[in-house]
């Protein structure tokens, strides 16, 4: 999407108001799990946001699909056009946060970053390799100095993936993400009742209030707790 590949087409989408489209392709990183770099390759710019923008009368929404928006070459461009325009801008498949300058974090706390639908404030990232804990944290801890809220930062972390891996590694990411503030959100690699119960029990918040041994001896479901939130949803939109 882009100059490069002609205007999109939305008709079949009536409803939608945003404006899609990447700013950048390709990747800085090789993630072993990630088909990006195969896909796309290295990362180089694409469009514009005046590209990308349909234009009035449709809303200053921009649903950015760039895989490493920061390792477009053309990126500070980009946000100045961002501000120039006062668009709301979602950056759906994430920011790298481990390798976030603060000159990078400043530009995120200067514009209007959104969720996929556009009301939330959110800036998605991961966590996915439990190594990484000091540069996640650095990155994170940089954004909330030039002033994101550690509340908009929700945190995708792979969980299953790593050989060997155990319910405290993953739990350990849970639980850091919490004491900063920020939003845990498990991605299993393979959907096996345990993971998928770790998912339910972080995603829908029940971590907060029931310990993943009494969530385990309740079969990952919230009815069978025996409690008041058995009413809450598993995957109420903003609980984790
Ligand atoms: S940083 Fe993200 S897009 Fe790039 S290779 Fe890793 S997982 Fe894929």
């Amino acid at each position: 999407m882009g100059v490069s590949d002609g205007p999109l087409d939305y008709s079949d989408y009536p409803e939608f108001r945003a404006s899609v489209g990447f700013t950048m392709r390709g990747c800085r990183f090789k993630c072993d799990f990630c088909v990006v770099p195969r896909k796309e390759g290295r990362a180089r710019a694409h469009g514009t946001i005046a590209e990308i923008w349909r234009g009035e009368p449709w809303p200053r929404q921009l649903l950015l699909l760039d895989n490493d928006f920061f390792g477009g070459p053309d990126w500070r461009a980009r946000i100045a056009e961002v501000r120039a325009g006062r668009f709301r801008v979602s950056f759906v498949q994430g920011i790298n946060v481990r390798v976030l300058s603060d000159e990078a974090a400043g530009a995120i706390a200067s514009v209007d970053y959104r969720a996929d639908d556009m009301h939330e404030r959110r800036i998605y990232t991961a966590w996915d390799q439990l190594g990484d804990e000091r540069v996640l944290f650095r990155g994170l801890e940089r954004l909330v100095r030039h002033g994101v809220k550690p509340d908009h930062l929700m945190v995708y972390t792979l969980i299953g993936y790593a050989r060997g891996e155990t319910h405290e590694q993953r739990d350990h990411r849970r639980r850091r993400l919490r004491e900063f503030g920020a939003r845990p959100y498990p991605m299993p690699f393979v959907r096996t009742p345990e993971l998928v119960g770790f998912q339910r029990w972080v995603i829908g918040a029940y971590d907060k209030s029931f310990t993943w041994e009494r969530w385990q001896a309740a079969g990952y479901s919230p009815r069978r707790l025996g409690d008041r939130r058995v009413s809450l949803p598993l995957f109420g939109a903003g609980t984790p």
